[in-house]
């Protein structure tokens, strides 16, 4: 899940994005409103945190801009304690969620995911396909092969991967598309590295669980194989 974090206290935003990073989002960081207006129209992001109080441009107007213009990303605004009016204004802004500082990380991931599942039409907490189940928590996943569970660690790569595709059962990505949502703006891409990681997921899952259509790309087979 590819997630704009915008937040101008530089401390907090680079605790935040480690923290995120290691459960399995792929972070882009601006620090003012200007920035993060500009780059939440141009960068196709699942989620984004914004933070209210933000120089150069207010956080409500950032949104207010966004949506303007038929951005849809779920967005979570961070508010100061108890400040409810934000929360309304947040919300008449079209924001989705909010969370007041100070909060527990665990809480926030836990408001993204819900917001992500409920922004692909996925009510549930588990994501799970044709007895393929993914466990969020510990980013792995779990079949029954024959009459016995199998429980197959992943990859951080290999999990945002998987998490996407099956975010998105039977859809067809192309291989920039799926790179967008699994890399942050600042990585290094190789351009095969989307073949790799699916060879990796195949090789772990089953062949059939991730189909190719040639020249296309690839999607999630949603039957059970
Ligand atoms: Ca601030």
């Amino acid at each position: 899940m590819r997630l704009l974090l915008v937040e101008d206290d530089k401390a907090l935003s680079a605790e935040l994005a480690l923290q995120l990073e290691q459960h399995g989002f792929a972070v882009d960081r601006v620090f003012d409103g200007a920035e993060a207006a500009f780059i939440g129209e141009s960068e196709p992001y699942d989620v984004i945190i914004l933070d209210l109080g933000l120089p150069e441009m207010p956080g409500i107007d950032v949104l207010k801009q966004w949506r303007s213009k038929q951005i849809a990303t779920p967005v979570l605004i961070l508010t100061a304690r108890d400040a409810w009016h934000e929360k309304v204004d947040g919300f008449r802004a079209g924001g989705d969620d909010y969370l007041s500082k100070p909060f527990h990380v665990e809480e926030l991931v836990a408001r993204l995911d819900a917001l992500i599942r409920r922004s692909k039409g996925v009510a549930v907490a588990q994501i799970e396909h044709g007895g393929l189940k993914l466990d969020e928590a510990t980013q792995s996943v779990e079949q029954y092969i024959g009459s016995g569970k199998v429980v197959t660690e992943l990859t951080g790569v290999e999990f945002r991967l998987l998490r996407y595709l099956m975010l998105h059962p039977g859809h067809l990505f192309s291989e920039s598309q799926l790179l967008e949502h699994v890399y942050n703006y600042d990585s290094e891409k190789e351009s095969n590295v989307i073949e790799v990681y699916i060879s990796k997921l195949r090789k772990k899952l089953g062949k059939e669980r991730i189909l190719t259509k040639r020249g296309q790309g690839y999607l999630f087979n949603p039957e059970k194989p």
